[in-house]
């Protein structure tokens, strides 16, 4: 059979359509696609419907060279894919022993009785070959059709035993007919927008085909993907690399934080190992958020000491230390306020950084001066203490703006290291 360059998904199910669950194995098989080189152009979601599955293998099998099915496969009467299919490339359903014994043995461990609609899974088409499945009942099939040129593999729905099936057994047979690989590396981006990102790389974008640049945005973040194809993995990493070097040789270099990395949390945690400085929070609009982000990293007990979340203006000044008058005069969330909550929690922990935030999350709250969104991020470290005044946007919610609160303190602390 020729090399695999394109291919297609068609995920089986009326379950789908209604909306009762969400493909998600639409998504796992193209991001693994993806890392193989193949190139999908397209995804198809059908009904528990022979004919309609028909003319999508139809079409499908008129433009790709591979065609992968999840769904359908199970031994109940509306599991069509494997008879439709089957009969889509003429031919006939073959009752595969091996398969039998499989099955026995599977029921007898899991103590449940086969029924004879069970053995119907161990029909397969005939010159096909079975993908064994180790977490289920359903086998996946391969059906290599040299008449057409395009190879047909289908695979169980249930995404606990799809998912470890292709990658056990589906990567390396899809690797052996492919002769290119993908390989992406994340820049990670925070505090410039998309647009000033993509016009800044406007130039580059455009005249790159391979490796392609893209960005996109997450949690208020703009990443860039840098996609490379290559006969292999090494040197499609190296021309990533080369193109993550350019994009640094631009400004874009002063907002990036990290380079396939997961989180701003996950730098700042292995930054601050690194330099051997701790960092303490005072919290009031994100309450907590920016300590359970730093408490999602494993190590963390190294340098983060801990702190406080001070919603009420007494605890401010109880705990922190933040004067009445500040309060009085300049109100909680204000410049002021802010510098004084980081100072004090770092001076009562005695920590190298001390960071905190104070802000209106809305959705109520607001007034013309200090409207929702109005946030204040303060920093106090060995390199002087500010307070960074953030306008979120006030039409995006209150989980929104306090991620975003919390984002833009985890950032401003790694600029303290
Ligand atoms: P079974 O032997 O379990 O019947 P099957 O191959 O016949 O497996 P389906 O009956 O189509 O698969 O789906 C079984 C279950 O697998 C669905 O109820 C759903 O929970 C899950 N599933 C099916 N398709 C998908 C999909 N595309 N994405 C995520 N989950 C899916
Ligand atoms: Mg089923």
């Amino acid at each position: 059979m020729k090399e695999i360059k394109n291919a297609e998904i068609i995920c089986v199910g009326t379950e789908l359509l209604l909306g009762d669950i969400v493909n998600t194995n639409a998504a796992y098989i193209s991001r693994r696609l993806a890392e193989l080189g193949i190139s999908l152009y397209n995804q198809t979601v059908v009904g528990d419907n022979p004919e309609r599955l028909k003319n999508a293998l139809h079409q499908a099998a008129s433009r790709s060279d591979l065609i992968i099915m999840s769904g359908g496969l199970g031994p109940t009467y509306d599991d069509l894919t494997k008879e439709t299919t089957a009969e889509f490339f003429g031919r006939k359903l073959v009752r595969n022993n091996s398969i039998i014994d499989r099955l026995r043995a599977y029921f007898a461990e899991t103590g449940r009785t086969m029924t004879s609609n069970n053995e119907k899974q161990a029909d397969v088409p005939e010159n096909s070959f079975v993908f064994v499945n180790n977490y289920g009942t359903a086998p996946g099939i391969c059906i290599e059709d040299t008449t057409s040129g395009v190879t047909a593999i289908m695979l169980p729905g249930p995404p606990r035993e799809l998912e470890p099936m292709f990658a056990e057994e589906v990567m390396p047979y899809l690797a052996s007919r492919s002769s290119s690989v993908l390989v992406s590396k994340n820049i990670h981006i925070f505090g410039m927008g998309e647009s000033a990102v993509e016009s800044i790389l406007s130039s580059l974008m455009k005249n790159s085909k391979n490796p392609t640049i893209a960005p996109y945005c997450i949690a208020g973040e703009v990443r860039l993907r840098i996609t490379a194809k290559a006969k292999d993995k090494e040197s499609a990493s190296a021309m990533c690399d080369k193109m993550v070097e350019k994009v640094l040789e631009t400004e874009v270099k002063n907002a990036v934080y990290g380079i396939d990395c997961d989180s701003i949390e996950e730098i700042l945690v292995s930054r601050l190992i690194e330099s051997g400085k701790k960092i303490a929070v005072a919290e009031s609009c994100t309450g907590g958020l920016i300590a359970k982000r730093i408490t999602d990293i494993s190590g963390c007990s190294e340098v983060f000491l801990g702190g406080g979340v001070t919603y009420a203006n007494s605890a401010k000044e109880e705990l922190l230390g933040v004067s009445h008058s500040s309060l009085e005069k300049y109100g909680a969330v204000s410049e002021q306020v802010a510098i004084e909550m980081a100072r004090g929690v770092r001076a009562s922990l005695h920590s190298d950084i001390g960071i905190s935030t104070t802000g209106i999350a809305g959705p109520t709250g607001g007034t013309p001066e200090k409207p929702v969104g109005t946030v204040y991020v303060g920093v106090s470290s060995e390199k002087g203490e500010y307070a960074k005044l953030l306008h979120l946007s006030s039409n995006r919610d209150r989980a929104y703006i306090r991620t975003l609160a919390a984002s833009n303190a985890l950032y401003a602390a790694l600029g303290e290291i």
